[in-house]
């Protein structure tokens, strides 16, 4: 069954979405690039996330471009950067976005990471952002437990470095985005490709039948609670990525991954890519 993540806002999504970052970056793959994300929507991974950093503003121009058409069947996330964070800035940023997206609202709009302007502005501008209708929902990422405690709201996700090198976050992190029913969305989830080189990932796929992607991203999505990204440049990358979506581990899989890429047995700062 296909595994699915729930929002404090009451949204259900598929529990793989499609990031973006160097997407639009070289212009000879733009139109593989469109090609996969527009696959990836077919193949039901429904959240798109890309950033003003990406590319300058790169990225979001190519999602716009390949979303055309399908604004409905995405769901639709940028990010905006610390330093605009401020109550005007995250203003200028949002319709920034909007404009390269070619879209009048962001499904979801996160701070990229935390900054010198303090939180309480930054939420300030995304809660005047929603009453307007630019953005239907906020977020963080890079946050750790204490930034967490520090937001004076809860926000709709934290999204943050999880994958089976980095798992630091499953000691304290995502038990506490779990016990308050906001989903954390894992970035970099093979770890920019790191995952799949690792010989054992190779092995382990190789006796379940699927590919190291779809045993890593199967991995990262398990627990229902988190909702991975992975970026596909090409619409076979993407087909198969999407496989993860249906493929449940069994016992013998998830220990033999603990052995492998043993859990944390201490709080570790959060890494950052
Ligand atoms: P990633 O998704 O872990 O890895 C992307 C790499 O994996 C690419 O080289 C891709 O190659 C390859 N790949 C994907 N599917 C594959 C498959 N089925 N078989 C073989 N190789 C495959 O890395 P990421 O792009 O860093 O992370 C995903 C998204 O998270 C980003 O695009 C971005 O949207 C977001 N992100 C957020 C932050 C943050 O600070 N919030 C930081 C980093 C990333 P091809 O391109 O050739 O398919």
């Amino acid at each position: 069954m296909t595994r699915t993540v729930d929002f404090p806002s009451g949204i259900t999504l598929p529990a793989l979405g499609q990031g973006t970052w160097h997407m639009g970056d070289d212009p000879a793959r733009r139109d593989d690039e469109i090609a996969a994300l527009r696959a990836g929507l077919d193949a039901g991974l429904t959240l798109v996330d890309t950033a003003e950093m990406y590319g300058s503003g790169a990225s979001e121009r190519l999602v716009g471009d390949a979303l055309r058409g399908r604004r409905d069947d995405v769901f639709l996330v940028s990010k905006v950067l610390p330093s605009h964070a401020t109550a005007d800035g995250v203003r200028a940023a949002c319709h920034a976005s909007l404009d390269r997206l070619g879209t009048d609202h962001l499904d979801l709009y996160l701070l990229h990471w935390p900054g010198d302007v303090p939180i309480e502005e930054t939420v300030a501008g995304f809660d005047r952002l929603v009453a307007d209708g630019s953005i239907r929902d906020w977020g963080v990422s890079n946050v750790d437990l204490d930034g967490l405690d520090a937001l004076p709201t809860a926000p709709a996700t934290d999204q943050i470095l999880y994958n089976l090198l980095r798992r630091g976050p499953e000691f304290d992190l995502l038990p506490a985005l779990a016990d308050r029913a906001i989903p954390a969305m894992a970035y970099s989830p093979v770890d920019e490709g790191r995952v799949l080189a690792h010989p054992e990932i190779e092995r382990v796929a190789g006796e379940l039948g699927v590919t190291a992607a779809v045993l890593a991203l199967a991995w990262v999505i398990r627990s229902g609670h988190v909702l991975a990204i992975s970026k596909a440049g090409s619409i076979e990358h993407v087909a198969d990525n999407a496989r993860a979506l249906d493929l449940d581990l069994g016992t013998d899989v998830l220990a033999e991954l603990d052995r492998l890429f043993p859990p944390p047995t201490r709080a570790t700062p959060l890494e950052i890519i």
